[in-house]
Parts: structure tokens; C-alpha cells; sequence
């Protein structure tokens, strides 16, 4: 059996800013995406904990960045759902100029994992999402989740029209299919996220 270093993740803090965060030492992996994309799902089936990233979904307990630290040098980071529709308006713009601040600022951030339904990839957000990662330079792996909703052929066409759209854009994001339920690139998220945090860059 292979080894997931992301099983001994633990749910480490709410920070309702980034100044509220764990030192900014070692090096963390933020997850961000829209309501609903499957988020949450990514996260605790990376981690094989099935209720680890609820956190971020209980009220009151919406905070801005929701922190689960996998060993003294290691962090992932889930960022609030694009559209969370509890939310005010006016939370919202703060957050934006927050979490801005926090991709821009963290030193320890070494990239992020942005989740997408593969159903409905490449939407407004997803698009600012890749093309603000270009612009600060920072690394973004793209996760298709549900895939197991598509067939194999559409499965297979999605990846390919994402990464036909990155490469067009200019995106130096990498992608790939995701399936929580049935597992389907669960390991290859492991590996590229691992990577990262040790400071490589992305293969796929
Ligand atoms: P979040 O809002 O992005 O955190 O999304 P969740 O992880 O809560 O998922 C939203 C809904 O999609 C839930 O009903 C999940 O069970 C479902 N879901 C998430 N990932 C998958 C997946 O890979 N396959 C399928 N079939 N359903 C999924």
C-alpha cells in the first residue's frame, strides 16, 4: 500500500485573516473553487478523512481560511467557496481583497489547487483564478471533479479542451480528471500536491 502523507492531516484553525494564520514558514497549498464544485469532497478524499474539511461548511464557523496543518513544515488551505451564497455581498468584497492579499503575500505558498465540476469547467472565476496565478506567478493545478458523472470519452475530451484553453491563454496551470466517490486520480493529485510542497513543479 502506498504511503499519503495528507492521511495525517488535522483540522489546524479558522483565520478570519490572513494575519491570523500559522506562521508563514514551511510551505502550504491552498485549495480554492466555486460553491458546490466539489471542494470540500477533494479535500477529504486527498486527505482519506471523510469529514475533515466540514469545517469550512458549519455556520458561524465560516471564516475566511480554514487551515489543516499535515506535519510541522506542511499546510493546505481551503479557501471560502466562490459564491457562497450565505454570505453577504459586502463579506464577499472583503474577502476578494483578502484572499488577493494572501496569494499575493504568503511566502510559504507554493500553489494552488483550484476545483472545478468537470461538467461546467472554465467559468468566470475559474478564469480570473488562472490568469491572476499567471500573473503573480504562482503554480495552479486544476482538479475535474465528478468526473465520474461524465463518460469516459466526454471525461477525456474535458481534460483536453482545459488544457487546449490554458495553453491558449497563456496559463501555465496543469489539469487532470477527479473522482471523490470513485477515487479516479486521487493518487496523482497526491503526488502533484506532494511535489509542490517539496518544491517542485507540476508534471502533468
Ligand atoms: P464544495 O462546496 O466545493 O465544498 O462541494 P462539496 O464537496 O460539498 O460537494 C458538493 C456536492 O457535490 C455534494 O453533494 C457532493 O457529494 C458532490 N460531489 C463532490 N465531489 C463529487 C464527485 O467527485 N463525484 C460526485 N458524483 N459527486 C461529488
Amino acid at each position: 500500500m502506498s504511503s499519503n502523507p495528507f492521511r495525517a492531516a488535522r483540522f489546524a484553525t479558522s483565520a478570519p485573516d490572513p494575519s491570523r494564520l500559522p506562521a508563514d514558514t514551511g510551505a502550504e497549498i491552498a485549495f480554492a473553487g466555486r460553491s458546490n464544485a466539489g471542494k470540500s469532497s477533494a479535500l477529504n478524499a486527498i486527505c482519506d478523512q471523510a469529514g475533515l474539511a466540514r469545517t469550512s461548511k458549519t455556520p458561524g464557523r465560516t471564516q475566511l481560511l480554514n487551515v489543516f496543518v499535515v506535519d510541522e513544515m506542511r499546510r493546505l488551505v481551503d479557501l471560502p467557496g466562490y459564491g457562497y451564497a450565505k454570505v453577504p455581498e459586502a463579506v464577499r468584497e472583503k474577502w476578494r481583497g483578502a484572499i488577493d492579499a494572501y496569494l499575493r503575500e504568503r511566502e510559504s505558498l507554493r500553489g494552488v489547487v483550484l476545483i472545478m465540476d468537470s461538467r461546467h469547467p472554465l467559468k468566470d472565476f475559474d478564469r480570473q483564478m488562472l490568469a491572476y496565478c499567471r500573473e503573480i506567478e504562482l503554480a495552479c493545478h486544476v482538479l475535474l471533479t465528478k468526473s465520474d458523472k461524465l463518460s469516459r470519452s466526454e471525461a477525456a475530451r474535458t481534460l483536453a479542451a482545459v488544457r487546449a484553453e490554458c495553453a491558449k491563454q497563456g496559463w501555465t496551470a496543469t489539469a487532470q480528471l477527479f473522482s471523490a466517490p470513485s477515487k479516479a486520480g486521487v493518487d496523482e493529485a497526491r503526488a502533484t500536491l506532494a511535489a509542490l510542497l517539496d518544491g517542485d513543479s507540476p508534471q502533468t
